[in-house]
């Protein structure tokens, strides 16, 4: 595996006439995650992924993948990468091995028998026209196409489009173990919960710009999270009013329901100082809130972009 940034991008603006498809944008990738690119229909993920595979030139800015300048060295990237572009087009008069053994051929054969584990994984049927698949069984042929030469990254803009819940499952299930053998994975998406279920890292792109850059489980700690506390007498909410991160507190005799953003720990040593504390229960963080803080306002965000 290569020691360069699988993907860096550096400064990197799109503009169509007026529209700003891609504003300033950097990011660097670092090997073996599965980075998780997330944003809203035209927010700009296709016009990224574009860019930095060369089929469309940036207004400024440049970008390299693997340690390969995009724009000098866009054959060799090939050759390292899978790609599943966003609304595959395949032709419809072939058959799914018959796709496979076109895509296998431009890059000088693949390993067939890892080729059939796919298919059998994503349940694929390789022998139809793909003019005769649904949509999602089309799309499974897209992905085999992306990993059936083992690359070191691969780009996949929406690639779950499609896919029934079992095997969006079976999908990721891949993805992680590829993940673990040190591949990188850039994975477009505009539904959080896929990116939620899959990815160490998540970057959030609105209006060309990207706007939020860290990874899940910072994203989880900053997330609201609903708390139920059971006391063994009256609760004494007393000392709560100083916990910083504190909403929505209701205290019901024994038994107190609260929203909390902050410190876990200060939360814990209050309660345990007034009361005896007989169980807790925290529900699942509440990420759709901390992404739609990111997608709201966009008439605002549209007056500052120009
Ligand atoms: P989607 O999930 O819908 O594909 P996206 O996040 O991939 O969304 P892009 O397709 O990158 O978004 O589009 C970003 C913006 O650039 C949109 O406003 C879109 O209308 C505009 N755009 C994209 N391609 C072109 C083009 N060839 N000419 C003019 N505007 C374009």
């Amino acid at each position: 595996m290569s020691n360069a940034a699988p993907i860096k991008a550096e400064n990197l603006s799109k503009h169509y006439g007026d529209v700003k498809a891609l504003q300033r944008l950097d990011l660097t990738l670092e090997t073996g995650e599965i980075f998780g690119f997330l944003g809203p229909n035209g927010a700009g993920k296709t016009t990224m992924i574009r860019t930095i595979l060369d089929e469309i030139r940036p207004t400024e800015g440049r970008s390299s993948i693997l340690g390969f300048d995009s724009r000098a060295d866009s054959v060799e990237i090939r050759r390292h990468i899978g790609y599943l572009p966003s609304g595959t087009v395949l032709y419809p008069n072939l058959t799914g091995r018959d796709t496979l053994t076109y895509f296998a051929n431009l890059r000088g054969g693949v390993d067939w028998s890892y080729v059939g584990e796919l298919a059998e994984r994503l349940n694929a049927d390789l022998t139809k026209k793909i003019g005769n698949l649904s949509s999602g069984n089309r799309q499974k042929v897209g992905l085999i196409q992306a990993f059936m030469n083992r690359p070191e990254l691969l780009i996949m803009d929406e690639p779950s489009a499609g896919l029934d819940p079992l095997m969006q499952s079976e999908f990721h299930a891949i993805l992680q173990e590829l993940a673990a053998e040190g591949r990188t994975v850039f994975l477009s998406s505009h539904t959080l919960s896929e990116v939620q279920l899959v990815a160490d890292r998540v970057g959030i792109i609105r209006h060309g710009r990207l706007v939020a850059l860290e990874s899940l489980a910072e994203m989880r700690s900053k997330a609201m999270r609903k708390i139920d506390v059971q006391f063994d007498g009256p609760a004494r909410e007393s000392g709560l009013a100083g916990v910083a991160g504190i909403r929505d507190i209701k205290v019901d005799r024994d038994r107190a329901t609260l929203s909390f953003d902050g410190r876990m720990a200060d939360l814990l040593k209050t309660l345990a100082e007034g009361n005896n504390v007989l169980d807790i229960r925290t529900r699942e963080a509440d990420l759709d809130e901390i992404f739609l803080t990111y997608y709201r306002d966009d008439e605002t965000d549209r007056t500052e972009a120009s």
